[in-house]
């Protein structure tokens, strides 16, 4: 029998799922996406990634929900226990996890805790919610990087946080980027007290440049695929980045 859950799974494509947190205590319903990596990754840095991991793109709100009958409230025995396409996406957690935050606000990270482990109550606004705050030890790597030979790249997208990341992987079907808070698709772009327009702008030319390339090469070789909520393939990406956008304080 199926146990209630906090969280919901969809396929993508084969190898990428949209874990959706819904009726949370903070009404941020927030979208975490898991990559089912095959490859062997080692690139002798912090980051190297074993033969099947788990890739998770944010850890969402910790399934603290409004409804008193949910059960599974940890992402990570939602993603070891509960079937997807006939079995869970880490099966008795047999699988390593690599986790991406795309910034360190508490919608992205409350569910870490279960992962990794260290400190940064301010800039999360768990102190501003007066909320306890996940421990967990990030790694800091440069704009660029690429995790080991997975062909997955984080390129520094600051201006909602100084922070903020985005993760491009064009090894999924179709490619994909994911923008954490840079760009919302319901609601004006927030700038709390550490986040800056100016720098958003300077990220958005950044990856207008990163996307035309990218899908100049993916024309050039034939392969242009559909879009997906706040994960967008190459060439459905540059309408989006060129769109006039709201903006809003925190
Ligand atoms: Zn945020």
């Amino acid at each position: 029998m199926t146990r209630p859950s906090a969280f919901s799974a969809f396929g993508l494509s084969p190898n990428v799922f949209l874990i959706k947190e819904s009726n949370d205590i903070y009404s941020e319903n927030p979208y975490i996406y898991a990559i089912i990596s095959r490859s062997s990754a080692s690139d002798g840095s912090a980051f190297t990634v074993p033969q099947g991991t788990v890739i998770l793109i944010d850890t969402g709100c910790g399934g603290a929900s409004n409804d008193p009958g949910v059960e599974i409230t940890s992402l990570r025995e939602f993603i070891e226990t509960v079937d997807i396409r006939g079995q869970p996406l880490n099966p008795g957690g047999s699988m390593n996890y690599l986790v991406i935050n795309t910034h360190c606000h508490y919608d992205h990270i409350l569910g870490i805790e279960d992962f990794f482990l260290q400190d940064i109550p301010e800039h999360s606004l768990c102190n501003f919610l007066h909320i306890r705050t996940p421990v967990y030890r990030p790694s800091l790597v440069p704009h660029g990087h690429t995790i080991g030979d997975t062909g997955i790249t984080l390129l520094h997208t600051y201006g909602h946080t100084p922070d903020s990341l985005s993760v491009y992987d064009p090894t999924s079907t179709p490619p994909r980027l994911y923008t954490g808070d840079l760009f919302y698709e319901n609601e004006p772009i927030i700038f709390p007290s550490e986040g800056s327009i100016i720098d958003w702008f300077h990220s958005v030319d950044m990856l207008t440049e990163f996307i035309s390339t990218k899908t100049k090469d993916m024309q050039a070789s034939g392969s242009c695929h559909q879009h997906n909520q706040r994960s967008s393939s190459m060439p459905d990406m540059l309408p989006i980045l060129n769109r006039p956008f709201l903006f809003s304080e925190l």
